[in-house]
């Protein structure tokens, strides 16, 4: 709490009082807090690759040149390195742009089973080097007004999160209804599922239950909260429920 305080004089100019004001900051230094929070976890996250990329182009440089092997498994970190960054820019980006109060959604004619199609050579190659079993059940021919390729970047980071977090031999299945209003769309594993401590905080930015284990998956834990927030400039709901060791279940609402 910040107080501001003024004393009152009569015509005497004899005290008679004051005027003490309380503002609540409460939330003006969570969102501080917030802002700090999330400078240092950029800071953090860009330093890392870079750290690593400079170690190995200096120990090439400083001779280990010579050997093919080496240089080989150097360069091959030092590209991953580079991707891991690239990706994490790109969706600093994106988060930036559509936490703009005027985000402008250009909305066009979706039609989900085209869109699905579309989105599968990708996510099916993923699911079958975990010999993961993809099922797609979707009312045929559901149309509704939206970004195409925010509900695209929606479906795809909920399947390949489901891939990534399931075990291999699991199951990932994708659903979609809808309702006179809206558009039911269901991404459910039987993954690792997520702790219900960890529930409420999956779509804050870089969140992430399990660092290392994000990380190695090619993970920024900017995911879900640029999912959110593409859910949300539609209008739309986006939730989860899930139970530990079973799997995860997303649901994601979007108005027609
Ligand atoms: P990341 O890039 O780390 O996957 P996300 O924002 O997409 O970041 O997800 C945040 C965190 O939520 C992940 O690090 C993971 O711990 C958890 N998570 C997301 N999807 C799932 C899922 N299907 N099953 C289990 N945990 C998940």
């Amino acid at each position: 709490i910040e107080i501001v305080g003024a004393p009152i004089f009569n015509e005497r100019n004899m005290l008679k009082g004051a005027v003490l004001v309380f503002y609540d900051i409460t939330h003006l230094k969570k969102l501080e807090l917030m802002r700090k929070d999330f400078v240092a976890n950029v800071s953090h996250e860009l330093k890392t690759p870079i750290t690593s990329i400079k170690g190995f182009t200096e120990t090439l440089l400083d001779g280990a040149l010579d050997d093919t092997d080496t240089l080989q498994n150097f360069l091959t970190i030092i590209n991953d390195e580079s991707t891991r960054l690239q990706g994490l820019i790109e969706d600093l980006l994106t988060l930036s742009k559509l936490e703009k109060d005027e985000y402008q959604l250009v909305k066009n004619d979706v039609n989900l089973n085209i869109l699905i199609g579309e989105i599968m050579p990708i996510v099916n190659q993923a699911a079958e080097e975990k010999n993961i079993t993809l099922s797609i059940d979707t009312v045929d021919n559901i149309e509704f007004l939206a970004e195409s390729e925010g509900v695209k970047q929606v479906i795809i980071n909920l399947l390949m999160n489901a891939i990534s977090y399931t075990p291999e031999h699991g199951k990932v299945a994708l659903y979609a209804e809808e309702t006179d209003d809206c558009v039911h769309i269901k991404v459910t594993d039987t993954g690792i599922g997520i702790h219900k401590d960890a529930i409420p905080r999956i779509f804050e930015r870089f969140y992430r239950v399990d660092k290392a284990r994000s990380r190695n998956t090619g993970g920024t834990g900017l995911g879900l909260s640029i999912l959110k927030h593409i859910v949300e400039v539609h209008d739309g709901k986006i939730s989860v429920e899930s139970e530990l060791d079973k799997g995860s279940t997303f649901h994601v609402y979007l108005p027609k």
